[in-house]
């Protein structure tokens, strides 16, 4: 009798345990890998050949039992044009996105930044402009605005002005290409500066910060790396090296294909050039979309493998009991 007790304790105590630990769990992504996803799945978009993972009835349900795992926030314009997931080519969990007109860093913004790097975890923060934005260029243009606007594009007049101490010849149109810029530079500015958790994360290389301009017309997003005032923003710390060189990661010959959708020509591209990006983009949706999907449906297995294994255990001891440990009571 002590035996049989002995053994149920053991098996329902440490099976239980032992399935957990084996239970693969939501992957941790470095940030060059979750910078590599991005890359990866905008160029999937830009050439038509988009993926759409993690979308499926499963993401939902894992998502939803084991909670959300985003690889990157991204704070981008409220713009119609710019649909966040659709031009990463990403499904259900995978970016935290702040969506706010001209991509401003304000308080608000910074609050839920602050949520997605460090309480989310996520090991890339993107700021995210995009060309022909209304935002930038009413403020360049000294449009009128009413109501609530004002306070909200009183963040990009920094930005504006900047532009135009630094491109004084520049006409109207260079001057906003210009502006959109300064301004994403603006918005990453506000956040290592007004959040000390951000600042922290960047400095020790959890997370990378990058900004990034997206093309609404070839639907590329160009990722411009890191602040050019990085390390004086940090207070003179540099962050770790992997996170820069994921940042600026050039085409050497192991990551031509990610960094290609970055640097990669527009929509007017040489055939040549066009035929190479198709190609590319073959071998990144083979390698990336596995990756991508490596992460929550190993998650999601973990979980229902655990179930099982629970029910099995379950009637496995009940067996044991019944048939073997006592069989003299049937
Ligand atoms: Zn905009």
């Amino acid at each position: 009798m002590y035996i049989k007790r002995l053994v149920l304790v053991f098996l329902l105590v440490l099976a239980p345990l032992a399935a957990m630990a084996s239970a693969p769990g939501v992957h941790p992504v470095s940030p060059e890998k979750g910078l590599k996803m991005l890359t990866e799945g905008n160029l999937r978009f830009a050439l038509g050949q988009s993926t759409h993972p993690n979308t499926s009835f499963s993401r939902r349900l894992l998502t939803t039992t084991e909670g959300q795992a985003p690889f990157a926030t991204v704070i981008a314009c409220s713009d119609s044009r710019v649909p966040v997931e659709i031009l990463f080519d990403q499904g259900v969990g995978d970016l935290f996105v702040i969506k706010v007109a001209g991509n401003v860093a304000d308080t608000d913004e910074i609050g839920s930044a602050e949520y997605g790097v460090d309480h989310l975890g996520t090991p890339v923060l993107m700021v995210l402009g995009h060309t022909y934005c209304g935002a930038v260029t009413a403020v360049t243009t000294g449009a009128e605005v009413h109501g609530s606007i004002p306070a909200l594009v009183d963040n990009i007049v920094p930005a504006v002005e900047k532009a135009r101490h630094e491109h004084p010849d520049a006409d109207t149109s260079e001057l906003i290409v210009k502006a959109i810029e300064a301004n994403i530079w603006q918005a990453i500015e506000d956040l290592l500066g007004k959040s000390h958790a951000i600042a922290d994360r960047a400095k020790d290389g959890r997370v990378v910060v990058v900004g990034a301009v997206y093309d609404i017309l070839t639907g590329k997003v160009n990722i411009l790396g890191a602040h050019p005032r990085q390390t004086e923003l940090l207070g003179g710390v540099t962050p770790p090296a992997h996170a820069d060189a994921a940042m600026h990661a050039e085409p050497a010959k192991d990551v031509a294909v990610h960094a290609e959708p970055a640097h990669a020509e527009p929509a007017h591209a040489e055939p040549a050039d066009a035929a190479h990006a198709e190609a590319a983009v073959e071998k990144a949706t083979a390698e990336g979309h596995s990756e991508t999907a490596e992460a929550p449906s190993s998650g999601g297995f973990g979980f229902f493998s655990f179930i099982v294994f629970v029910l099995l255990l379950i009637g496995a001891v009940f067996v044991l009991d019944k048939k073997i440990l006592n069989p003299d009571q049937d």
